[in-house]
């Protein structure tokens, strides 16, 4: 399977005015498209050639630079999937009971966030997963991936510069009150829910990888 880079799941000016379409024409179409090309590059003539984007993760050592471009490549196709538009405000469905149960309610998961997202030093990520049967927010400096530990990512917001300078400049904070209020995509939270619902360690490695194959818009060969 030749790795290449997912389309967007919606239009570049779909999310504005929360993210523009400069903000992320430059994020897909240059730092994404990178890491993919970069991935690509890396597993060319190796035997990693052919493998999947979740198995080059998987599989390389956290840290190097193979682990670095893949995952970054796996944390943006997750990352498009996880905002929508008309996104954001108290949760739907499934995830909705499990927020109740797990933070206390809407507002206390959003202060959670902001605080995980916000503190979040230098370059990274910020998660919401499924940790056993309860949700978690934890945040990932650079590169690093829930995809590797025994976390279930369900939704997740890029707190790098790049994700939100030119439209908010130095205000993470408010970029992140956005992604809440606007942006987070609760169907796909749900649905990464409902595919780790009841599975064994084992089967949610697996139903793990075929959800991002459904989300990052590749086919298995
Ligand atoms: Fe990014």
């Amino acid at each position: 399977m030749s790795l290449t880079l997912p389309p967007l799941p919606y239009a570049l000016d779909a999310l504005e005015p929360h993210v523009s379409r400069r903000t992320l024409a430059t994020h897909h179409g240059r730092h994404h498209a990178a890491y993919v090309e970069k991935t690509r590059a890396l597993v060319q003539r190796t035997a990693m050639e052919g493998a999947s984007l979740e198995e080059i993760v998987l599989s390389s050592a956290p840290g190097s630079t193979l682990f670095n471009v893949a995952a970054q490549a796996w944390n943006h196709a997750f990352l498009w999937h996880s905002m929508c538009p008309g996104g954001g405000g108290p949760a739907n469905g499934a995830i909705a009971s499990l927020i109740e149960e797990s933070f206390g309610g809407h507002t206390a998961f959003c202060q959670q966030f902001v605080t995980v997202a916000g503190d979040q030093f230098g370059s990274g990520w910020a998660w919401l997963v499924l940790d056993d049967s309860r949700l978690r927010i934890v945040a990932t400096p650079n590169a690093e991936t829930p995809l590797i530990g025994s976390l279930v990512p369900l939704l997740t917001i890029d707190v790098w510069e790049h994700a939100y300078y030119l439209d908010y400049q130095h205000r993470r904070l408010d970029y992140i009150a956005t992604f809440l209020a606007h942006l987070a995509n609760w169907d796909f939270a749900n649905r990464n829910l409902g595919c780790a619902a009841g599975e064994s360690p084992r089967n949610v490695r697996s139903e793990r990888t075929m959800t991002m194959n459904i989300s990052n818009g590749t086919k298995q060969a």
